[in-house]
């Protein structure tokens, strides 16, 4: 068995598991189990140093989860969605959703409906369809492989999508968004990267939220990608308690450019059904940005975007370009429509 397998098999799945490595009792876990998957491996959990620091609030089960109210799906993705498994939002770009594992079950998920869920739809038929689909709609030349993590797919499973879409001319751009260089460096060997690099031009999209993410494996695994020529870009979510601060946010993105890494967006939570503890108010992300902006290299300075709710699209912040009506952000999507937009 291929060593992040192993990782995989090892990790931690249950509340008594999770109750034993932190001292705490199973109990309250054990609902919140049942609603939203459990999946920690040992090396991240070991990352956390003591209860409801920034790594701790990332993948430990809270009840907070039950509480809140909103929307299974804010961004309308089933919607938008032509044959399972695929999202087509924008015009040239589509995503393209291959699996359902993680690494880790981060419980700020936005597709925390899905995660850890068989995948709807799975099965060869499924991603003949989705082939055909983007065979058919020639004006999709940018496709991003999404889930869950792609990277949970075994080598052989992700070469036969990566061929499959780069038998169609139209398909320039192939992009992977993962966790995996954070949660399971492991998963990031030479024999992956060989064939990755088969698939040019093809970048990869990964997800650090907090310095403390930045371990000498993670370092490696970001290394061994840009060594095989993949630019390496990061999205970060604006979380509550983990990197809602100027100086926390400023160091994460000096860090990650230092390791090849450049920040792309800061996303602020979307509305997802529960998750409502993780929000921050839209002020502070711009203050964040006020921080970074003039005060580190525009290479370390991300978009900080709203994904407007209704499948309006990513909507990037400025703090001298947005306007706010009592309590309503007034802003504008990529079609030109004004969006209102408030902080639940
Ligand atoms: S790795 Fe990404 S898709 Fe998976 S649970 Fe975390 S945020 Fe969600």
């Amino acid at each position: 068995m291929e060593t992040w397998r192993r990782v995989i098999a090892d990790s931690i799945t249950t509340p008594e598991e999770l109750a034993e490595c932190l001292d705490i009792g199973p109990g309250p876990l054990a609902p919140l189990v049942r609603r939203y998957p459990l999946r920690i491996t040992r090396r991240y959990l070991g990352l956390i140093e003591k209860p409801g620091d920034p790594i701790w609030r990332q993948c430990v089960p809270d009840p907070l989860e039950l509480l809140d109210d909103q929307f299974p799906d804010p961004l309308d993705e089933e919607r938008l969605s032509p044959v399972p498994g695929l999202i087509h939002r924008y015009p040239d770009r589509a995503v393209w959703l291959v699996s359902n594992e993680c690494a880790v079950y981060c419980r700020f998920c936005m597709r925390k409906r899905r995660v850890g869920c068989p995948l709807a739809g799975g099965g060869e038929g499924f991603w003949d369809d989705v082939l055909h689909y983007i065979k058919e709609t020639s004006a999709i030349r940018d496709v991003i492989l999404s889930g869950g993590d792609p990277l949970l797919l075994g080598d052989e499973h992700l070469e036969s999508i990566l061929a499959g879409l780069r038998a169609i001319p139209h398909v320039e751009i192939i992009r992977i968004g993962t966790r995996t260089p954070v949660t399971l460096p492991e998963r990031i060997t030479a024999r992956l990267c060989r064939m990755l690099k088969r698939y040019h031009p093809l970048y990869v999209n990964t997800h650090f939220n907090h310095p403390r993410e930045i371990t000498p494996e993670a370092i490696k695994a970001c290394a061994r990608l840009a060594d095989a020529g993949i630019p390496l870009g990061n999205q970060t979510v604006l979380l509550a308690g983990v990197n809602d601060d100027p100086a926390v946010m400023t160091h994460l993105m000096q860090q990650l450019l230092a390791i090849r890494v450049r920040p792309y967006y800061i996303h602020q939570m979307d509305l997802v059904q529960g998750t409502g503890h993780f929000r921050t108010n839209v002020e502070t992300g711009l203050e964040i940005i006020g921080a970074l902006r003039g005060h580190t290299s525009g290479m370390a300075t991300p978009y900080y975007v709203i994904d407007a709710p209704g499948g309006k699209g990513k909507i990037p912040l400025l703090p001298d370009a947005v306007e706010k009506w009592g309590d309503t952000w007034l802003l504008r999507s990529f079609r030109g429509e004004i969006v209102e937009y408030r902080d639940r």
